[in-house]
């Protein structure tokens, strides 16, 4: 594998990255971030209230350990009106990771999915759902006295809601150059693992990210504690090989994607052969093509993986057809994957 070598000629081509994503420098962010205001209403515990009074104090038990559980989830605008993709999916994933944490959940998927359908639609326009499980009590041990889960679930469209508000805007591109991250390993199953989306899990791929900004990658990816390739923070990987067949990491060492789910089917059904099968650095340098899953992303090409260009060194046919058929089949766009979709006002016209 490459050692820092490849730090050193991505740092030659942008001698100050840090600078460059951040036009006050470094170490000026505001110690309190000044949230701007957003005419959006947060579900917090079966009541709708308004964004700016959603908060939890300083002191609860999920921001000072970590405990929050999540799940996020794609809304898109269809002729039949908003729907949101993959929902009984992702409040099954959602669950998981409380009982993968042991946060005494006690509200059923029924409900659940009810509830974010109906912030949906008090939230027009939102193409994102978060939904997350808490502890807001303030505690003294990391076992809480006050066990009470809130749960919270807001519907907003990140870009004009959160994005447009920031000191920096991040620059989109449409494929990645990518950075094997050599010092942290992805989330292991021993400690916390790696299939709950649990606040804590992102706290060291937080890190390594950050640092790969700073030398100019985009992305990064995880190795698990073998060796092999696990997932990017917040994607899962693929590759597809010299035959055209699509290889991915199993998962028992990576998150569930549901996007990862959804292109495994489509390319079943389309013909494509597909390996759920451990994957070593090498394989994916040798790659004619390899490419990122993720909600927010969909199907993300990467040209170019520790400074190495992989296969042309743009984005290959597998792997755009692919970008393609994901974004028709989450629209709406194809009626053999319709029943992916929970239209949210559906029975109630
Ligand atoms: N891995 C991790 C660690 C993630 O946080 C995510 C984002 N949820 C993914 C993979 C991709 O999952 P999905 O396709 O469901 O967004």
């Amino acid at each position: 594998m490459p050692s820092s070598c490849a730090l050193v000629s991505r740092r030659t081509q942008n001698p100050d990255p840090w600078a460059a994503c951040h036009p006050r420098g470094c170490g000026t962010f505001p110690a309190v971030s000044q949230e701007a205001r957003v005419d959006r209403r947060i579900w917090v515990d079966g009541e709708l209230v308004p964004w700016e009074r959603a908060s939890v104090h300083l002191l609860s038990h999920s921001l000072q350990r970590g405990s929050l559980i999540f799940d996020y989830m794609s809304v898109h605008a269809t002729p039949r009106g908003a729907a949101v993709f993959r929902l009984r999916e992702h409040v099954e994933r959602f669950l998981h990771s409380a009982e993968l944490v042991g946060l005494p959940l006690e509200r059923k998927a029924p409900e659940l999915e009810a509830a974010i359908a109906a912030t949906v639609r008090a939230n027009p326009g939102a193409t994102a759902v978060k939904i997350c499980a808490y502890l807001p009590s303030i505690e003294v041990d990391v076992v809480p006295l006050d066990a009470r889960v809130a749960v919270a679930i807001a519907a907003y469209d990140p870009g004009p809601d959160i994005v447009r508000h920031k000191p920096v805007q991040p620059v989109f591109h449409p494929e990645l150059r990518v950075w094997i991250e050599k010092r942290v390993r992805n989330r292991r199953s021993d400690i916390v693992p790696p299939q709950a989306k649990v606040a804590a899990n992102y706290a060291s791929s937080m890190t390594a990210k950050w640092r790969a900004r700073r030398e100019g990658y985009d992305e990064i990816l995880l190795l698990d504690e073998r060796g092999c390739v696990a997932e990017g923070p917040t994607t899962n990987v693929f590759l597809v090989d010299a035959a055209g067949a699509l290889r991915t990491p199993r998962l028992e060492h990576v998150l569930p994607g549901i996007t990862r789910l959804s292109v495994l089917e489509i390319a079943r059904h389309d013909g494509l052969a597909v390996h759920e099968t451990d994957v070593r650095p090498e394989e994916l340098f040798a790659a004619p093509e390899v490419f990122l899953t993720g909600t927010t992303a969909g199907v993300w090409p990467v040209v170019s993986l520790d400074d190495r260009r992989i296969g042309s060194g743009q984005a290959g046919p597998v792997s755009l057809r692919l970008r393609d058929r994901f974004r028709a089949v989450a629209t709406g766009g194809d009626p053999a994957f319709e029943h992916w979709l929970h239209f949210v006002d559906a029975g109630r016209e």
